[in-house]
């Protein structure tokens, strides 16, 4: 089995029991889609649109994002590229969208919130979505960064509707966005856990201090509660629930993702092997044990540990 496991080491992502599970890869830049356009993954599952906005004085333009957008799709053919609209503000600030100094940038108006005081910036970058869109017919997905309520869901899918835009989601990286994700998915395509902020959030730790990496582990039982209750939400309406976050290139967190409910993986392409071999030594249902196993540890290292005496080894 393990070595029917390692030859599957390429193609689509499947766990021993042909349960799908498509590995995506999260990327930052035109240069890094094109790359990983190249490479054995199923899409996009996370495109950062930042490195568009950052370091200079004026938005990007209509035609440069239009242009930039039709690139990457064109490189994906018929793979789903999931484009994540602008997550700036706050401690990435924009001199073009400058909405004042904040205490807890963190805590302040950044993703959708600075979407929402500068609307036309996103109306801006879904126009140019639609446009690459239509220019390639290409299977693009959008989703927006930072939701915490109904309120900003449904505002989000009303703007990307507007644009002709068909497969509408939201980044769930908020406890209140993981809690009550089956209100904010009602009449949405799909949903993607950011486990980076989740964790952040959830753990109230800084992502960026790095002596805070024990509260910081996608391990924490608290975060993997909070997984467990989006995937349930996520399966009353229908949406799928993927996951784009570091936690999703660590084989052995991805079985317990699978067994959670997650319906895809998205990371580096560079972790999508080891990820995809994984799969393809558990069944579904191992997976579903594995998550029972890091629900029931009472700390982050315990839940690892287990889960690891558990599973197939995983070269
Ligand atoms: C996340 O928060 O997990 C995520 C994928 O988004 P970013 O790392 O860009 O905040
Ligand atoms: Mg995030």
């Amino acid at each position: 089995r393990r070595r029917a496991a390692l030859a599957g080491s390429w193609g689509p992502g499947r766990t021993a029991d042909g349960h799908a599970v498509p590995l995506l890869a999260n990327v930052g830049t035109l240069a890094d889609a094109l790359r990983a356009a190249e490479q054995d993954v199923e899409g996009v599952g996370l495109f950062r649109t930042e490195f568009l906005f950052l370091d200079r004085q004026e938005p990007p333009s209509l035609d440069e994002q239009t242009a930039t957008y039709t690139e990457a799709l064109r490189a994906f053919g018929d793979r789903r590229v999931v484009i994540r609209t602008l997550d700036a503000g706050a401690d990435k600030p924009l001199p073009f969208a400058d909405l004042g100094a904040e205490e807890n940038p963190a805590l302040g108006r950044r993703g959708l919130r600075l979407s929402r005081a500068r609307e036309d910036l996103l109306d801006t970058q879904l126009a140019a979505l639609a446009a690459a869109q239509s220019a390639t017919g290409a299977d693009l997905r959008v989703m927006a960064p930072m939701v915490a309520t109904v309120e900003e869901a449904r505002w989000f899918a009303g703007r990307v509707r507007a644009h002709g835009l068909a497969s509408v989601g939201i980044m769930i990286e908020t406890p209140a966005s993981a809690v009550r994700s089956a209100h904010l998915l009602d009449g949405l395509d799909f949903a993607s856990i950011g486990t980076n902020d989740l964790t952040q959030y959830t753990m109230a730790a800084d992502r960026m201090q790095g002596e805070l990496a024990d509260l910081l582990s996608p391990w924490q039982p608290a975060v993997l509660d909070m997984v467990q209750m989006a995937c349930e939400g996520g399966s009353t309406t229908g949406a799928g629930v993927g996951v784009c976050g570091e936690a999703a290139g660590d084989p052995l967190l991805a079985l317990v993702l699978v067994g959670l409910g997650v319906s895809s993986l998205s990371m580096s392409p560079n972790k999508v092997a080891a990820v995809r071999v994984a799969l393809g030594l558990h069944p579904v249902e191992r997976c579903r044990e594995l998550a029972g196993l890091a629900l029931g540890a009472r700390t982050a290292p315990e839940a690892r540990d287990l889960v690891a005496g558990a599973a197939d080894p995983i070269a």
